[in-house]
C-alpha cells in the first residue's frame, strides 16, 4: 500500500486547509504569471482555507525557477518537483497524495480549466456529492480531428468496460476526502485517473462548462501521447480485447483448418489442381497479421503486469517547497 508522500500536515501554516488545488505543470513558463493571478483571485472567493499545490512534472523551461520564487513568497502555495517527466496522470497523483484539504480539485495549468468553475464544483460538493467532475459542453479551438477522435474513443471505451467513465470529461474535478483516501489505496501503475474515479462509485455529479482554447503556450499532449493514454485506458479498464483475441483467434483458426482440409481434399480427389499461389500468399499473410495482432494485444496486458510486479514507486520527488515535512524522495 502506498502511504502519502507527505503525511497529512496538521500544524503551522499548513493547518488543515479545506480546499486543495492540484495543478500539474509541464513547461508552462509562459502561462504561469497569468495562472497565479487567477488562482489568487479564486482563493479569495473560496469560503475556506485553501492551498495550491503545483506539481512540476520535469519541466525544462523556466517554470521551476519561477514557481520556487512564488511558492516561497506565498504561504498557501506548495511545490512538488518530480525528478523527471512522469506524465500528466502521475503528476496529478503526486499532487493528490500530498493534498491535505477536505476537498481536492485537480485542474490543468493552462487555464483551459477556468478557475472560476471551481466555485460551481464546490457548490455541488456541498450538496453532498463526493466526486464532482466538470463536463465540457463546448470545446472551443480544438481541431475537428481531436474532437472526433475523443468522441469515438469515449464511445468505444463505453462499450469496452462496465466501469462508468463519463464522456467529455477530463481530469478537471473535485474529489472529497473520502474518495481521495480510496484513490490513495489504488497503487496501479497503469493510471487512467478519470477511469479510477468512475470505478469508485459514490455519489457523482457533473458541472457543465465551456472549455476555452489554450491561449498561451502549446499543448503537451501530442497525438502519440493521446494514443498512449487511450491504450492504457483500454488495457486498465477492459478485458474485452483479451476475449476478442481468444474468440477472434479461434474463429480464424477454424476457418484456416477448414481451408486446409479442403486443400488436402482437392489434392487427393481432384486432378490437375495447380496450387493457387495467390490464395496461399493472401491466407498466410492474413494469418500472420492476425497472429501478430493477437500477440500484441496479449503483450499489452503482459507489459502492464510487468509494470505492476516491479513494484516501483509511481514517482520520485526531487524537492518540496512550502510543506512542513522534510523531503522524502519517493512515495512508498
Ligand atoms: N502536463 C504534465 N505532464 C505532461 C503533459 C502535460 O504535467 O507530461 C500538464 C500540462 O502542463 C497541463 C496539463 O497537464 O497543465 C494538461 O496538458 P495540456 O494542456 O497540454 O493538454 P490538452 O489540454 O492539450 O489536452
Ligand atoms: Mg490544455
Amino acid at each position: 500500500m502506498r502511504a502519502s508522500v507527505i503525511q497529512s500536515v496538521e500544524t503551522g501554516v499548513n493547518a488543515s486547509p479545506r480546499y486543495s488545488l492540484v495543478l500539474p505543470i509541464y513547461n508552462e513558463e509562459q502561462v504561469l504569471p497569468r495562472l497565479i493571478e487567477r488562482i489568487m483571485s479564486l482563493i479569495s472567493r473560496l469560503d475556506g482555507e485553501t492551498e495550491a499545490i503545483f506539481v512540476d512534472d520535469g519541466s525544462h523551461d523556466g517554470s521551476v525557477k519561477y514557481l520556487r520564487r512564488v511558492v516561497t513568497a506565498e504561504p498557501r502555495f506548495r511545490l512538488i518537483e518530480l525528478s523527471r517527466n512522469f506524465g500528466h496522470q502521475i503528476a496529478i497523483t503526486a499532487g493528490m497524495d500530498a493534498a491535505a484539504g477536505d476537498a481536492v480539485i485537480v485542474m490543468d495549468a493552462d487555464l483551459q480549466d477556468p478557475p472560476e468553475v471551481v466555485l460551481d464544483l464546490v457548490a455541488k460538493w456541498k450538496e453532498g456529492f463526493e466526486i464532482v467532475y466538470a463536463r465540457r459542453v463546448k470545446r472551443e479551438g480544438e481541431s475537428w480531428f481531436k474532437r472526433l477522435s475523443a468522441d469515438l474513443f469515449y464511445r468505444f471505451l463505453e462499450k469496452m468496460t462496465p466501469v462508468n467513465i463519463p464522456r467529455n470529461v477530463g481530469d478537471f474535478r473535485l474529489v472529497g476526502r473520502h474518495a481521495l483516501d480510496v484513490f490513495r489505496h489504488m497503487p496501479e501503475h497503469d493510471r487512467f485517473v478519470r477511469g479510477m474515479f468512475g470505478w469508485m462509485g459514490f455519489k457523482q455529479a457533473a458541472v457543465p462548462f465551456e472549455r476555452p482554447p489554450r491561449t498561451i503556450g502549446q499543448t503537451k499532449y501530442p497525438f502519440w501521447k493521446m494514443m498512449h493514454l487511450a491504450v492504457h485506458a483500454v488495457v486498465s479498464f477492459s478485458e474485452k480485447p483479451l476475449h476478442f483475441a481468444l474468440w477472434g483467434g479461434s474463429a480464424i483458426s477454424a476457418l484456416a483448418l477448414t481451408f486446409g482440409a479442403y486443400a488436402v481434399f482437392a489434392w487427393i480427389f481432384e486432378t490437375g489442381v495447380i496450387a493457387g499461389w495467390t490464395s496461399t500468399v493472401v491466407i498466410v499473410s492474413f494469418l500472420c497479421g492476425i497472429n501478430l495482432f493477437m500477440t500484441g494485444v496479449v503483450g499489452l496486458y503482459v507489459g502492464s503486469i510487468h509494470a505492476e510486479v516491479k513494484r516501483r514507486p509511481l514517482y520520485v520527488i526531487n524537492r518540496l517547497t512550502g510543506f512542513d515535512e522534510p523531503v522524502r524522495a519517493i512515495a512508498d
